[in-house]
């Protein structure tokens, strides 16, 4: 081993996660290169909702849950739909996802994800205001919308769990919301005011200002595909296709590919891609300042640098299927409802590969096996919001310093 000032890092996709602790780490003075099959931000990082998405940390699987999923069996058009064929290999990821659904495990699965989103905002801000882009966030918060007491009541578990944490908001009447977003429908009863949630104007652009600023501090990226590991005792450097890179630690923060690359290591993970859509629509007729959520719905729209961007919904078919586009369109019909002025002419579609554990904890963690190899993925629904402050608490596991929270419940050996 090299001596600290010259530990040389390989980090392992150039997502928002992977970027913002390829920066951290150059930033303290290790050797970085990040390695990207793909140009950087190119993955989940491209098109996720752009949310600063602080109260979102509900972990998915809930003692409701049982009842929801023969819907999610049978309901093309539903919140969550599980693709048949796909769902032989996904029973050992969904035993687990119905164990994390336990009362006692959600409680704990709740605090994990509160301690993240309690120091997300402000390190997010942090962030963005050193690498130069702190006006590219809006200062509006998120209105969680209800047609009527019933959807409310629905949402109960949410809020009063936002109750428990401490975190703020505002129950808004209908005056109130149009008030502060006057394309809502009149259909909309009822909102909650989230707002200390925010939107970024380009998700994309966070990942290339931090690559950017990396290479700026003497780090170096590759393009190359990352397709096995070199080790004796520890980790010795990954393998690019015949060539080899040394290093004297790794990062391995690949999204939803995480897990195959682990597999080469002996070290299983039950990591699993929540596939998700957008449609982004360049000329909508319509501005909005806040980003907006119907839960009954299931969707959510995002005021963007290009338009507004409607997404959501959870697609299981793994990582090799092809996009089914209809998903995107079941949310933009969904979207409409909410705001009837929306034109939607011109317009993109995309899929991306939310990384996710069962049990909606990301691993932040030094391996379990090989010395000097960290694994950092599984931010699921919230790896922008979560990537300023996983990048703090990985470089100080990494260096050696002390985190700021109890790292035991991002864990890998959890699993
Ligand atoms: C529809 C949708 C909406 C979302 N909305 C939000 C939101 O509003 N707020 C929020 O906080 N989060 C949101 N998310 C989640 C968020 O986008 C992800 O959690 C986050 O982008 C994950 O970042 P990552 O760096 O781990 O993965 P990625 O961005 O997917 O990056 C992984 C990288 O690893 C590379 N890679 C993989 N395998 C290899 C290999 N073998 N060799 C070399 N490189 C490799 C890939 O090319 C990729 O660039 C959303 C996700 C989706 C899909």
């Amino acid at each position: 081993m090299s001596t600290s000032q010259s530990t040389s890092t390989i980090v392992i996709g150039a997502g928002v996660i992977g970027a913002a602790i390829a920066y951290d780490l150059q930033k303290r003075g290790r050797s970085v290169t990040l390695i990207d099959r793909d140009a950087p931000g190119s993955g989940a990082s491209f098109g996720n909702m752009a949310s600063i998405a602080v109260t979102e940390f509900m972990p998915v699987a809930r003692p409701s849950t049982w009842k929801q999923i023969p819907g999610w069996m049978m309901d093309p058009e539903g919140p969550i739909w599980v693709s048949p064929r796909y769902m032989p290999r996904l029973i050992p990821w969904f035993l687990r996802f119905l164990a994390a659904s336990r009362p006692s495990a959600v409680r704990r699965l709740e605090a994990a994800g509160a301690a993240l989103c309690e120091h997300a905002l402000a390190d997010t801000q942090a962030l963005m205001r050193e690498i130069g882009i702190v006006d590219q966030m809006s200062n509006a918060g998120c209105l969680s919308l209800y047609a009527n007491e019933a959807e409310f009541q629905a949402d109960r578990e949410r809020i009063d769990m936002l109750d428990r944490f401490g975190f703020d908001y505002d129950v808004l009447d209908a005056p109130a919301i149009r008030a502060l977003e006057r394309e809502i429908t009149q259909k909309i009863t009822k909102a909650v005011l989230l707002p200390n949630n925010r939107t970024v104007a380009d998700p994309q652009k966070i990942v290339l200002r931090l690559v950017e600023r990396f290479e700026g501090f003497g780090g170096v990226v590759r393009r190359a595909d990352v397709t096995g590991f070199e080790r004796d005792e520890r980790i010795t450097g990954v393998r690019l296709g015949a060539g080899v890179l040394r290093a004297d630690e790794v990062v391995l923060s690949a999204g939803a590919f995480t897990a195959r690359l682990s597999k080469l290591l002996g070290e299983l993970m039950p990591l699993e891609t929540e596939r998700g859509y957008h449609t982004q629509i360049m000329a909508p007729g319509i501005e909005m300042a806040h980003s907006i959520i119907w839960p009954a719905k299931a969707f959510m729209v995002s005021p963007t640098a290009d338009g507004i961007r409607v997404g959501g919904t959870v697609e299981m078919a793994g990582l090799d299927a092809a996009p089914d586009y209809r998903r995107a369109k079941i949310t933009v019909r969904r979207a409409r409802e909410a705001l009837p002025n929306l034109k939607v002419e011109d317009f993109t579609e995309w899929m991306g590969h939310r990384p996710a554990f069962p049990d909606t904890i990301p691993v932040m963690s030094a391996s379990a096996k090989t010395p000097g190899l960290f694994y950092a993925t599984g931010h699921g629904h919230l790896g922008l919001t979560y990537a300023a402050t996983c990048a703090h608490l990985m470089g100080d596991l990494i260096t050696g310093g002390q985190p700021a929270l109890d790292m035991s419940p991002y864990r890998i050996d959890r699993f």
